[in-house]
């Protein structure tokens, strides 16, 4: 297969590298679209100016600038041979952006030197991954779905509340809370419209949490809400209130009003209470909801 000009051209124009080509007097007479992407200036404003006219002013790590020193494409067009080098380019907008540069020199059909080719790549996404490392350990903590507090946070945050409760003498309680008949509901209506089910019950806790109350999912369609400074006929009233919501809050789906109820079990920390036996009991109370009829709670 033979590719003609155009399609040099095109391959060319939507590279993923800055490509740009100067004279030999380092004239730039091409710059294709990724080079005004990664730099922010535009074939019209380069093209036809000396590659070293205060545009790009390449510098090395030493912040020494390469244009007007050792430019590796004037080095390229003196003596032929290829380089690469990382640099950083001036930005448009002002900053610096580092780039990995392969510069090689352009022959005429006599082999003479006519001038040079820098293709350039934007490494910047380097430090971008860096920072969604730190991203992605705070993710860690999150549930990707509903963006609620995640299981391995929500012990965490017990934790916390025991030492506090040690410490201040400052009570808490549970809500430890299942969406009911929920696998139903998925083979129903499928498990995306489910997904947003469980969006829509996480808003609910989130849009009626008290400040200092966290909301968190434990798994599949099972949720906490760890409860601050509450005593047990608060607890209850909390619960049943944001259960009446979830109730009565609904998403559309092929004109249907689709809706869920969840059942609870709620209870007060003990003095000694860990973290397993003070979820197993409201487990426990969970499921004496469930069987209960569900769409309720019971407190213990
Ligand atoms: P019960 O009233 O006794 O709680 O019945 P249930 O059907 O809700 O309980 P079961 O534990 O049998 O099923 C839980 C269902 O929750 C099964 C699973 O399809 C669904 N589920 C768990 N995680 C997700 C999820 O992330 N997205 C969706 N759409 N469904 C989920
Ligand atoms: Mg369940
Ligand atoms: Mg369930």
């Amino acid at each position: 297969m033979e590719l003609n000009k155009n399609s040099f051209e095109k391959i060319i124009e939507n590279l993923h590298d800055g490509l740009y080509l100067v004279d030999r007097n380092r004239i730039i007479t091409y710059w294709n679209k990724a080079a005004e992407g990664i730099s922010g200036f535009s074939a019209e404003e380069v093209v036809g100016k000396p590659c070293s006219d205060s545009l790009l002013t390449h510098i090395d790590s030493d912040g020494c600038n390469l244009c007007q020193g050792t430019c590796p494409l004037a080095e390229t067009i003196a003596d032929g041979r290829s380089r690469e080098d990382e640099v950083f380019l001036h930005h448009k907008d002002g900053h610096r952006v580092p780039v990995s540069v392969r510069v090689s020199p352009l022959t005429d059909e006599n082999g003479e030197i006519v001038g040079g080719i820098e293709l350039f790549t934007d490494i910047s996404n380097q430090t971008v991954n860096e920072l969604r490392i730190k991203e992605l350990e705070k993710l860690a903590l999150l549930d990707g779905l509903t963006q609620l507090a995640n299981r391995t946070y929500i012990e965490r945050e017990i934790e916390s509340r025991f030492e506090e409760m040690k410490r201040l003498n400052v009570p808490f309680g549970i809500l430890f809370m299942d969406i009911d008949h929920f696998k139903k509901f998925n083979d129903l209506y499928g498990h995306d419209v489910g997904d947003n089910v469980l969006k829509f019950v996480a808003n609910t806790f989130v849009s009626n949490t008290r400040p200092f109350d966290l909301y968190g999912r434990w798994g599949g369609e099972e949720f906490i809400g760890i409860i601050r400074c509450i005593n047990s006929e608060d607890l209850e009233r909390l619960g049943n209130r944001l259960r009446s919501l979830i109730e009565k809050s609904y998403i559309i789906h092929k004109e249907e009003k689709l809706s869920v109820t969840i059942s609870m079990g709620a209870t007060l920390v003990n003095e000694d209470d860990s973290i397993e036996s003070l979820t197993k009991r409201a487990d426990i109370l969970l499921y004496q909801s469930k069987e209960a009829g569900r769409n309720r709670l019971t407190l213990g």
